[in-house]
């Protein structure tokens, strides 16, 4: 049955014990340095653990563990059908943990326990089982050559293959990186972020019980600026795969031009708009996904639809509807199953957050919902759900990623007007747009320069259709059969006939 309340999550938060060590062929172990750092619970405050903080020695001790094996070929040669039955297997231990690995989440970043666990590791399992069950229904091509010869084309994987992650969602930031990456047989060296390790370091020993070989994932905790630099850096690793903020992603493009030209793939912010007609299907629904889609996860969500375009005439209407929302989702003690919205990361997010709200009334919009940081004497970090009125898209609280529960509201005239404030911004990882026109809604789609367009919701399709950015949102997708593409290269073999 699991854990059903507060209690149980209490009384099973104080019977854990940590995983807080790097993961390296196989095997736990410190830092070569044996330097640690703090991991604090944004929840209340208090230390979790101290974690191991890894370096530039132990990323070549994980990469030339991650290249011996990925030559040895007991898993980049391995049969497809073969790499499944491990994938699923994995998927099937996740779930099996899954109170588990939530209450890691949520202890470690503060999301809501019941969201850690519903959407979180089912995501989690989910990006394991469908790329363990795709990988043996691929198929390579043949080139349409003349009759003298026969050309094949086939896909490799690219060897060793690096993932920097963000907080936001820890593990299934990971996963939907590493599940395609080991489908396709690569070897893989992971560090997640330093403020959410907890999971990602769990997971690497679930792996080797599934099966993986020793050395195919290794796991390492510590700072983007070290670890993270050190994976980006090296010599030896083929592809890095990234999601995190636009200016750490910039690094990693200079870091791969600065030493070996790796593949460099990126998923980084965005600014989505929402833009809503007058003519929506449902203006109910509409509110409802507009303010879940900014409050879900405090705001911290990439695609979070932080910019809500509203036609004029039903601009007032509309946003009372949200603002009902916002007022239902207040934050709460995450280890409550009945927790809408948990606390921000970190003290560090918090004060950009709030430092976001005080900029949007110096240039003049309106808070018309929230604005403060609450629950303070729990010792954690939590910030209302926060809507601001009469936003120009010019002002900084329109432009900037603010990562938090903060919600712009701009109007507009017409189409044309919609379209030309959407694309006015650096970002493009999501637009959504509610309106009962089927022309209307497939003339502004074309138009709009996002990876995603999502029309009457703000949802998406989920992990089948690829998920990543136009302009500086990132390069690459991640989901889908299409991620593959990010971690194989295909090699053109050309046979004489005569
Ligand atoms: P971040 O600061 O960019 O960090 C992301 C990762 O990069 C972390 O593991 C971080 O390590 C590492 N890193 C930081 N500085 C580095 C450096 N100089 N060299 C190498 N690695 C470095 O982002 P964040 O604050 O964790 O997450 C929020 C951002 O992620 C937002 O902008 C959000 O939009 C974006 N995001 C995008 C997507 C997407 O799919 N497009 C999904 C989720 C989040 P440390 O933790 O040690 O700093
Ligand atoms: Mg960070």
């Amino acid at each position: 049955m699991g854990a059903q309340t507060l209690e149980d999550w209490e009384k099973m938060r104080d019977d854990l014990t940590f995983r807080n060590q790097a993961f390296i062929d196989g095997k736990y172990t410190d830092a070569a340095s044996g330097e640690t750092f703090e991991c604090v619970s944004p929840i209340d405050g208090r230390v979790l653990t101290q974690v191991a903080a890894c370096d530039v020695e132990d990323v070549n001790r994980a990469v030339g563990a991650a290249r011996k094996v990925f030559d040895a070929g007991s898993w980049s040669e391995e049969s497809p059908a073969v790499r499944k039955k491990v994938l699923l297997k994995l998927a099937q231990l996740i779930l099996g943990n899954a109170d588990e690995l939530a209450l890691l989440e949520t202890l470690d970043m503060g999301k809501p326990i019941s969201l850690a666990k519903t959407v979180d590791m089912t995501g989690v399992a989910n990006s394991f089982q469908w790329y363990g069950e795709a990988i043996d229904k691929i198929y390579d091509e043949i080139a349409p050559t003349d009759k003298s010869g026969l050309g094949l084309i086939t896909r490799e994987p690219l060897g060793v293959v690096g993932a920097v992650v963000p907080w936001n969602f820890p593990l299934l930031m990971a996963a939907w990186k590493i599940a395609p990456m080991l489908a396709a047989g690569n070897s893989v060296v992971l560090k997640p972020a330093e403020q959410s390790p907890l999971t990602a370091i769990r997971l690497a020993e679930l792996a080797i019980e599934a099966g993986l070989p020793e050395g195919v994932l290794n796991v390492l905790p510590g700072f983007g600026e070290t670890a993270g630099q050190a994976i980006g850096r090296h010599m030896d690793v083929d592809a890095i795969s990234f999601t995190g903020s636009t200016e750490v992603g910039k690094y990693f493009l200079k870091y791969a031009g600065d030493s070996n030209m790796k593949v460099v793939s990126l998923e980084c912010g965005g600014k989505s708009p929402n833009i809503v007609f007058g003519d929506a299907p449902n203006l109910d629904a509409a509110a409802q996904q507009a303010g879940m889609s900014i409050f879900f996860n405090s705001g911290q969500v990439c695609v979070a639809s932080s910019r809500l375009l509203v036609q004029e005439d039903i601009k007032d209407e509309f946003l009372e509807k949200v603002k009902a929302v916002g007022q239902f989702m207040q934050p709460n003690n995450p280890l409550d199953p009945s927790t809408m919205m948990g606390s921000m990361v970190d003290k560090t997010q918090t004060e950009r957050v709030l430092g976001y709200i005080e900029a949007g009334e110096k240039e003049g919009a309106k808070v018309s919902l929230g604005g403060k940081q609450v629950r303070q004497n729990s010792g954690g970090e939590y910030i209302e759900p926060t809507i601001f009125d009469n936003v120009k898209n010019d002002m900084k609280i329109a432009q900037e990623e603010i990562f938090g529960p903060v919600l712009s509201t701009l109007t507009f005239k017409d189409p044309e007007e919609a379209v030309k404030i959407a694309n006015d911004s650096i970002y493009g990882l999501q637009a959504c747009l509610w309106t009962n026109d089927l022309t209307k809604a497939h003339k502004i789609a074309r138009k709009l320069r996002a990876g995603t367009v999502n029309i009457n919701n703000t949802n998406g399709g989920g992990n089948v259709m690829p998920f990543g950015g136009y302009k500086q949102s990132g390069i690459g997708r991640d989901g889908s059969l299409h991620a593959l593409e990010k971690y194989t290269q295909l090699k053109s073999t050309y046979i004489h006939l005569g």
